[in-house]
């Protein structure tokens, strides 16, 4: 997993739908690479595809930068389901709660994989 070096116009060109579930948008809007992380963590968030995610410019305006609890466990159901190479919720979430425990992590991952369950 990530072993392969690829820049966010890369990654982009090779993600040309919406992750967002139902979504039909591909070449009807413009696209965006959207930090699951952004706000003070984009400067290293915009530099690692694990915490991407392509969505259609509604959506993409739709959603935020600093994700609740919800949002994350949706956002990395849609990363699961459409880019799997890059796919590392561990990482993500620690980066989200630095300080979280290993039981929170847990009980996220597994929210993670019914969501994915549920949507895929
Ligand atoms: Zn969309």
């Amino acid at each position: 997993m990530g072993i392969r070096q690829i820049t966010r116009t890369e990654w982009g060109e090779e993600h040309d739908s919406c992750f967002h579930p139902g979504c039909a948008a591909r070449y009807r809007y413009t696209m965006e690479t959207h930090e699951i992380l952004g706000g003070a963590d984009r400067a290293f968030t915009s530099q690692h595809p694990f915490y991407w995610i392509r969505l259609c410019r509604p959506h993409h305006a739709a959603i935020s930068s600093r994700p609740s609890p919800g949002m994350l466990i949706a956002e990395l159901a849609w990363k699961k389901l459409h880019d799997e190479e890059w796919y590392d919720p561990e990482r993500v979430i620690r980066l989200w709660r630095s300080k979280c425990t290993d039981e929170y992590v847990k009980e996220l991952l597994e929210a993670i994989e019914t969501e994915y369950q549920r949507i895929k």
